[in-house]
């Protein structure tokens, strides 16, 4: 069971809470009539704004801790930046109203240097940035790794239901990983229970439903045709974007995905962040996550998981026989 009095529980879900409704006022902006579609300057705002309220929230709680995270405040510092750090510490100080410019940069940049590379936690302030552009599903994605373990994760993911289903509406899903104590689901937007999440008990691949990324361009798209034609597999993928993916699978509602490296980006890897707080939610529900080789996740390497060449994430059971079944086919 977790212990949502435990301080490291009690920082990361207050953070992604809050940080999941920063997230909504925003794309609420994107809704209306003034923004366009494809315009990624809201997004980049939030994902700003985010990780300058969990770097705040960090100085508050764990000032000996790092966090590596995708954004720097150069950019906001420059000439070029400067209006969209007027509109980062707006959003800003919805959660610490007497935010200024200069303060918001320092949080930002909260933890790059200091602290030792034993500890830290990682953050994506918007996982599935295309569809958090969308309307569709994205996540608030953080988590704590120490000594190459991850320890701690909490995803935020403010448009599955409790069912696994897309709402917009409702009151979305928190779900949160302890290394040991299992992987629980509450609502996002109010005080409600802890549900165990469990994976599915699946064992046959043509029996198994496939999550996907809804963009084509974040696998190998041909490989995967492979797979699906050579084992059978007949039922309709689930598509989504971001680590709610994880979150489903996790709940035993999809049995399977993998990100292959892309043909036209033969170095591709996948940033720590994007990883680490989705493989503990699977794990710790009792599915497996290893690289495209079968190897385990090396978080030991920086922000980038250098060592592992594709990410495959299973309900368990199915884990070898993807394995098997992906070093068949070129
Ligand atoms: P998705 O599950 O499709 O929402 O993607 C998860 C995360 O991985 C996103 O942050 C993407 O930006 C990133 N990602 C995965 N595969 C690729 C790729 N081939 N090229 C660029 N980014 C990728
Ligand atoms: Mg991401």
């Amino acid at each position: 069971m977790i212990d949502l009095n435990d301080p490291q529980i009690n920082f990361a879900l207050d953070a992604v809470r809050r940080a999941a409704q920063m997230a909504g006022s925003v794309q609420r902006q994107i809704e209306g009539e003034s923004v366009a579609k494809d315009d990624r300057s809201p997004v980049t705002v939030a994902d700003f704004a985010i990780q300058a309220w969990v770097g705040h929230q960090m100085a508050q709680c764990f000032p000996q801790d790092r966090l590596v995270a995708e954004e720097s405040s150069d950019m906001l510092q420059s000439e070029d930046g400067r209006s969209i750090l007027e509109s980062v510490t707006e959003f800003v100080r919805q959660v610490v109203p007497q935010a200024s410019p200069d303060e918001v940069c320092r949080w930002i940049d909260f933890g790059k240097t200091g602290g030792t590379q034993e500890r830290f936690w990682t953050l994506d302030p918007i996982d599935g940035t295309k569809g958090f552009i969308r309307g569709d599903h994205y996540a608030i994605a953080l988590a704590l790794i120490e000594k190459g373990h991850v320890r701690l994760a909490v995803l935020g993911c403010p448009h599955l239901d409790d069912k696994g289903f897309f709402e917009p509406k409702g009151n979305g899903s928190l779900i949160i990983a302890q290394a040991g104590c299992g992987t629980w689901r509450m609502p996002l937007n109010d005080q409600g229970p802890l549900t165990p999440l469990k994976v599915s008990p699946c064992r046959e691949l043509a029996e198994a439903c496939m999550l996907r990324s809804v963009e084509a361009s974040h696998t190998h798209a041909d490989r995967v045709k492979s797979f699906l034609k050579q084992l059978g597999v007949h039922k309709p993928p689930i598509l989504m974007d971001s680590q709610a993916k994880y979150a489903v699978l996790a709940a035993g509602l999809g049995d399977m995905f993998f990100y292959l490296v892309p043909p036209h980006k033969p170095n591709f890897r996948m940033k720590i962040w994007d990883v680490a707080p989705g493989a503990l939610v699977v794990e710790e529900a009792g599915g497996r996550v290893t690289d495209a080789k079968g190897n385990s996740i090396d978080y030991t390497t920086g922000t980038t998981l250098e060592n592992n060449p594709g990410i495959v994430i299973s309900n368990g059971c199915l884990h070898d026989k993807i394995l098997n079944a992906l070093n068949a086919i070129t």
